[in-house]
């Protein structure tokens, strides 16, 4: 089965997302479950907690199909000390949240290097984060995110997440999540059906079908290989169909959440219901 949804707004409490979702007549959801531009958040109170967790339950979404998505803040991957300790705390608060809504799935962009140090020793250090984060918490499964190669960025090609999972302990509770736009803009040129079936034989090569946990579905506003993270509507961007279609007609992409990113809230429901026609 293919789980279809958005990022939704969490404004109001976390369990409005899920109504949100509902309404759009979503299959699965993403969302922030704090505030994502703030590094110092209250804990989550029991009453948010049962309310999110009964969302759920009465609209009928799993955890399978909902993909949190973490702060902008963290940086896992950072070249100082002091700031690597506080992304790495963040992150730890950001995981056990996940596990205290009964969440199985932590989004994030892996780090960035800031010129400061290698990618190697970047990437190195991302994965060391990760299996510092997983020691402390339960269940709950670190999904990377690829990149645009935005900046000093790591996490642009299929190597970079492998490298990262490469040094992961856990191999159960560490996945991927490829963001369709980011691809674009690093240079997986997606554009035609092809290049789509040769883009994710490579991706299953040097990665493997069985890390990837969701997708970001993403028209792109930056161009092909230039590196720059600016999302579209599906159809209006440099990227076009194409990919969408596949991926709703690949049966590698079922059970895992497929959330829309794109630029207009107004037309996810249209979005939605198109990609779910696509199958
Ligand atoms: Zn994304
Ligand atoms: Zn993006």
């Amino acid at each position: 089965m293919k789980f279809v949804g958005a990022h939704v707004s969490a404004l109001g409490g976390i369990d409005q997302a899920v109504i949100r979702a509902h309404k759009l007549n979503a299959t699965a959801f993403g969302l922030f479950i704090k505030n994502q531009r703030r590094w110092q958040v209250a804990p989550l109170h029991a009453k948010d907690i049962y309310q999110f967790r009964n969302a759920c339950t009465l609209f009928g979404y799993s955890a399978e199909q909902i993909l949190p998505h973490n702060s902008y803040l963290i940086n896992l991957g950072h070249p100082v000390t002091e700031f690597l300790k506080k992304s790495r705390a963040a992150f730890l608060d950001e995981m056990y949240r996940c596990q205290q809504l009964g969440l199985t799935l932590l989004n994030f962009h892996p780090g960035a290097h800031l010129l400061q140090i290698s990618v190697d020793k970047c990437l190195e250090r991302i994965a060391e984060s990760i299996n510092m984060t997983l020691d402390k918490t339960q269940k709950v499964t670190a999904v990377i995110e690829n990149t645009a190669g935005q900046g000093s960025n790591v996490g642009f090609t299929f190597e970079h997440l492998a490298k990262i999972i490469d040094g992961v302990e856990d191999k159960k509770r560490v996945g991927v999540c490829i963001d369709t736009c980011h691809a674009f803009a690093a240079g997986y040129d997606l554009r035609s059906t092809e290049n789509c079936q040769k883009i994710f034989q490579h991706f299953h090569d040097i990665v493997g079908f069985n890390y990837l946990r969701g997708m970001h579905l993403n028209d792109a506003k930056s161009t092909f290989n230039s590196h720059i993270d600016r999302h579209h509507s599906l159809g209006e961007g440099n990227l076009g169909m194409t990919i969408f279609h596949y991926i709703m007609r690949d049966l590698r992409f079922e059970n895992i959440p497929l959330i829309l990113e794109t630029i207009n809230a107004d037309i996810w429901g249209k979005e939605i219901a198109w990609l779910q026609a696509q199958q």
